[in-house]
C-alpha cells in the first residue's frame, strides 16, 4: 500500500469533501413548494389551535417557558417508546409510540406558534432553504 505524503493527503481529502459537496447540492436542489404549502398548514395549525382552545387550554395566557417545556416533554414520552421497543401508541394504535409522540411535539409547535402569530410555515420554508445551501456536514461537525 502506497503511503501518501501530506500533501496527497490533503489534495484526497478536499478532493472527496468537492464531490460529496456536489452531491449535495444535486440532491437538495431547492423543490419549488406549491403556494398552498403555508395555507394548508396554517389551516392545520388553525385546527389544532381551536382544539386547544376548545380544551380550555388557552383561557388564560401560557408563557413561552411552559409551552417549551411541553414541547421537551413530548419529546422525553418519544424516547420512552424507544427505550421499550417503540410499541404501538396506546391511542393510535396504527402508529409507533415514538411517531406519535413526535407529532405530539409538532402539534404543540404548532398551537403555540398560532396563538403568538408566529409564521411557521414560512419560518420552516425559509430555514429549509437555508439547510440547502449549508455545506457538506457543516464545516466538518460530527453531528
Ligand atoms: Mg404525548
Amino acid at each position: 500500500m502506497k503511503h501518501l505524503t501530506a500533501g496527497e493527503y490533503i489534495a484526497a481529502q478536499q478532493e472527496q469533501i468537492d464531490r460529496l459537496q456536489a452531491e449535495l447540492e444535486e440532491k437538495t436542489a431547492m423543490v419549488n413548494f406549491p403556494d398552498d404549502f403555508v395555507t394548508t398548514f396554517r389551516m392545520m395549525q388553525s385546527a389544532v389551535h381551536n382544539n386547544a382552545a376548545a380544551h380550555g387550554w388557552w383561557e388564560t395566557d401560557r408563557n413561552d417557558g411552559e409551552m417549551i417545556a411541553l414541547m421537551h416533554s413530548e419529546l422525553s414520552e418519544a424516547l420512552e417508546y424507544i427505550r421499550h421497543g417503540n410499541p404501538n401508541d396506546d391511542h393510535c394504535p396504527e402508529f409507533n409510540g415514538a411517531v406519535t409522540e413526535f407529532a405530539d411535539v409538532i402539534i404543540r409547535i404548532m398551537d403555540t406558534c398560532h396563538q403568538r402569530g408566529w409564521p411557521l410555515a414560512e419560518a420552516i420554508l425559509a430555514k429549509h432553504e437555508y439547510n440547502v445551501k449549508r455545506p457538506y456536514k457543516h464545516g466538518g461537525k460530527a453531528f
